[in-house]
């Protein structure tokens, strides 16, 4: 059940609908509606009593499973996820961009400053890196950590990276400023539930078998766990192809954001596995309403220690950016509309 109570409501309402759900059993949650107002998930229905408590605007007992993720709680006020002055959702669309492993200082720090010459909002880099072979190069662990908070200073870029076991959660958010969960972790609960309890943003990569209510689920738990900066990324799904290592699912974008008011970006880099479809698939997601994108950037991409072959260099990245933008614009000029945002411009 979703209640949703207006924001001059005595805080009593919100207190009496979650002493009611625990003396009911119920799991619930409060979240903000995007007007001023709060939402109160509930894991199932409450008395009708409670129901009609002043301020309550709202009551819907039919929604979907991932309710706080759901646009139904919140139907017209996208989520914006911030990371200083970077803002994802609702507006430009945003650009990270990094190698795929953070290498060593010197090669971070040449490759952060290419990127944000390149028109770079993100420094994306793996410290902790989940390789399918275990003779495969791990990552820098703390080490790449250092590298990545040495790289924000010199740059001012914030930085993405990823975290694979729930007590490296600590760690890493002391030195990162968004979690990524990558995509085979996606249903890895404990770790969705450790980082659910973090104050730093998410970015949720969609398994690559799972389904999009499975990716919603996921972004779910994180919510759920009182934090509400959640971006998905859509970063491709198994094919029978062997051409590509991963189809990038582009109808995954724009039916993620008509179910949810999470931010939603693309991965065109793993989406595709191969640096000369990065660019094209890139503004493909960006054309469906992707809210940004994250691209493996390398200075010199045969080179990378890690998924050379999907990597692009700097001028490619920033051809990408101006040509994103040109699309962004353009998009905007055909919806009419300067102030919304793309995607919602679009679907609504
Ligand atoms: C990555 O971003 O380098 C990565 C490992 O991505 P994914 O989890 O999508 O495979
Ligand atoms: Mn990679």
């Amino acid at each position: 059940m979703l209640v949703t109570i207006a924001p001059d409501a005595p805080e009593s309402t919100a207190l009496a609908l979650l002493t009611a759900a625990a003396a009911a059993d119920l799991e619930a949650r409060r979240a903000e509606d995007g007007h001023g107002g709060t939402v109160v998930g509930v894991s199932g229905n409450l008395p009708a009593d409670v129901l009609s408590l002043p301020g309550i605007v709202a009551v819907k007992t039919q929604h979907k499973p991932f309710m706080l993720a759901s646009r139904e709680g919140r139907p017209h006020a996208p989520t914006v996820v911030k990371l200083g002055d970077v803002r994802i959702g609702g507006g430009r669309p945003v650009t990270m961009a990094g190698p795929c492993v953070v290498e060593g200082r010197e090669a971070l720090l040449e490759a952060a400053t290419a990127v944000k010459a390149a028109g770079a909002d993100i420094l994306r880099g793996g410290a902790f890196k989940p390789r399918t072979s275990p003779y495969a190069f791990q990552g820098l662990g703390e080490e790449g950590l250092r590298y990545l908070a040495e790289a924000r200073e010199s740059t001012g870029l914030p930085v993405v990276t990823e975290v694979m076991e729930p007590d490296q959660v600590g760690l890493v958010a002391r030195y990162a400023d968004m979690l990524q969960i990558g995509a085979r972790n996606m249903a890895n609960f404990p770790l969705l539930r450790a980082v659910g309890k973090t104050a730093k943003p998410v970015l949720l990569k969609r398994g690559f078998s799972a389904t999009v209510e499975e990716w919603l689920m996921s972004a779910e738990y994180v919510l759920a766990g009182g934090n509400a900066e959640v971006v998905l990324c859509e970063r491709g799904i198994r094919g029978f192809d062997p051409a590509f290592r991963f189809n990038l699912d582009l109808n995954a974008v724009p039916h993620a954001k008509d179910l949810s008011h999470l931010p939603v970006v693309v991965d065109p880099s793993h989406g595709t596995g191969h640096r000369q479809l990065v660019g094209r698939m890139a503004l493909a997601g960006l054309a469906c309403g992707a809210d940004g994108l994250i691209v493996e950037v390398h200075p010199h991409p045969e080179r990378a220690l890690c998924d050379g072959s999907q990597t692009i260099t700097p001028a490619e990245l920033a051809a990408i950016v101006r040509s994103g933008r040109a699309i962004h614009a353009a998009l905007l000029e055909t919806a009419g509309d300067e102030s919304a945002a793309v995607s919602l411009a679009l679907h609504s």
